[in-house]
């Protein structure tokens, strides 16, 4: 079962509504060789095609669904430098030079966005400018600590409001204090993804669309099997996300345990008067607060604004779930309050225990990408270049990730759900404070 098949989830998003999908690519029904089969047609999956492409593999990319059904196709569109982890783990396991190296690349991954857009000339409303808040004086004095130790140890300065001074940015009531930079920015994913695909095409890959690898060889030479054909290759790269259970328990058991699939959700108002859109976020940013359980939202190019949140640990959707979340947005923007809500979707993030991404290797042939902890959509670019430049025989930069150990949620299959949970819970209280 696609996780991401629940109907509430799939009928209704505002990124399928307003993009044009080209139609069903071929469903794989021969058997194939290729130098490298990428499993997923994620952004992480396409990232990895175009860039291996350009080295002059030939490339065939397996999707179970559509080109970015998954979590590439629905997400908050915010492109953010840095991790979801912070920078604690590279820090603690590798030291300062390689975190530093790592907190580098994550600035580049944003700026390779930029350049893709231009480069493949993809129309998909990119726009500089992000704002992290905070809602309460604890969690004001944490964002103010973060942003002055970036600065301090990374040389990345924001400009950081408090009080009053907030409302430069974003007219609410809700938050004590804000960092605003001009680096990461927003877009439309799915116009992305559609146009990353394209890209994948005139570069020469093959993708298959309803072609669910459902059982992969390893060995000097890997073949992937699907319903109705296969794919053998010297090399593989796994970025199938969290979307097929059963990717993790038939096509990597052994990394399957190191991720959690986790439902986040988003609702999209009617289009609203612009002069109100710009009084409400003058800047036009990207917004996210610096709670465990996040409140993302933003404008899109046609005015609605696009507001994420809540979570779901148990893979189902929750109830109440429109009028929870408009709730939510009102209290945040007062002046939003009992606007029409025109869409309600939702997707899967795949989080790591310790939130880092977990990048690797399965024998000397096969790697994965996966982890990325709800903050993919630039990083996901960049782990298609590190890939790229592994399978070329240049693994530094893919090296510095492949390091960060991650760990198995404990429990195991049954248990790790539950357990997270009460981590969850725990968060929650806190978040409230
Ligand atoms: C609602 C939501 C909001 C989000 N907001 C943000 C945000 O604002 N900013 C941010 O940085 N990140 C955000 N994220 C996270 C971000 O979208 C992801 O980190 C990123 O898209 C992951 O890309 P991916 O290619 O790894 O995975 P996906 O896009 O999920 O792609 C994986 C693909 O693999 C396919 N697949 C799986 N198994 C198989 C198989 N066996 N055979 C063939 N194909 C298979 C799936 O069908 C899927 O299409 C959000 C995610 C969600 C769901």
């Amino acid at each position: 079962m696609l996780l991401n098949s629940d109907t509430q989830l799939n009928q209704n998003s505002y990124y399928e509504a307003s993009a044009v999908r080209p139609d069903l690519q071929p469903v794989l029904q021969d058997n194939l060789s290729a130098d490298v089969l990428v499993v997923g047609a994620g952004f992480a999956g396409l990232s990895s095609a175009i860039e291996l492409a350009r080295r002059g593999y030939q490339v065939v990319v397996l999707e179970a669904d559509r080109i970015c059904s998954g979590a590439s196709g629905r997400n908050g569109g915010q492109a953010i430098v840095g991790y979801a982890s912070g920078q604690e783990p590279f820090e603690q396991q590798l030291g300062r030079d390689q975190a530093r190296l790592a907190w580098d690349m994550s600035v580049q991954a944003v700026q390779l966005i930029e350049e893709r857009v231009k480069e493949f000339a993809i129309d998909c409303d990119w726009v500089r400018g992000y704002l992290h808040v905070a809602d309460s004086p604890r969690k004001a004095r944490a964002l103010e600590a973060d942003a002055r130790a970036m600065e301090r140890d990374y040389g990345f300065a924001t400009d950081l409001a408090t009080g009053a001074d907030v409302q430069r940015h974003i007219h609410s009531p809700r938050y004590h204090a804000s960092a605003y930079e001009s680096t990461s920015g927003h877009l439309h994913p799915l116009k992305y993804g559609l146009g990353l695909a394209r890209a994948a095409q005139k570069l020469g890959v093959r993708i298959f669309e309803k072609s669910a690898v459902l059982k992969l060889d390893r060995g000097a030479t890997l073949k992937a099997h699907t319903a109705q054909g296969s794919v053998s290759a010297r090399f593989g790269v796994l970025a199938g996300n969290c979307t097929l259970p059963e990717y993790g328990a038939k096509v990597a058991p052994d990394i399957a345990d190191r991720i959690m699939p986790v439902g986040t959700y988003i609702i999209g108002t009617a289009p609203l008067d612009p002069a109100l859109c710009q009084r409400l976020l003058p800047r036009n940013v990207a917004v996210c607060d610096n709670n465990f359980i996040l409140d993302y939202f933003r404008f899109s190019a046609d005015h609605r604004m696009l507001f994420g949140g809540r979570v779901s640990y148990t893979t189902r959707t929750p109830a109440n779930l429109q009028a929870v979340m408009a709730q939510r947005m009102g209290q945040v923007f007062p002046e939003l309050q009992g606007v029409p809500i025109d869409f309600l979707w939702g997707g899967f993030v795949d989080i790591s225990m310790n939130r880092a991404p977990d990048f690797g290797r399965l024998g000397d042939n096969l790697y994965y990408l996966q982890g990325f902890s709800g903050h993919g959509v630039a990083l996901t670019g960049l782990a298609g270049q590190l890939v790229a430049q592994a399978v070329a025989g240049q693994a530094e930069r893919f090296d510095v990730f492949a390091r960060v150990k991650h760990l198995p949620f404990p429990g195991g299959p049954l248990l790790r759900m539950p357990s997270l949970v009460l981590g969850t819970l725990y968060h929650r209280l806190r978040d409230a404070f």
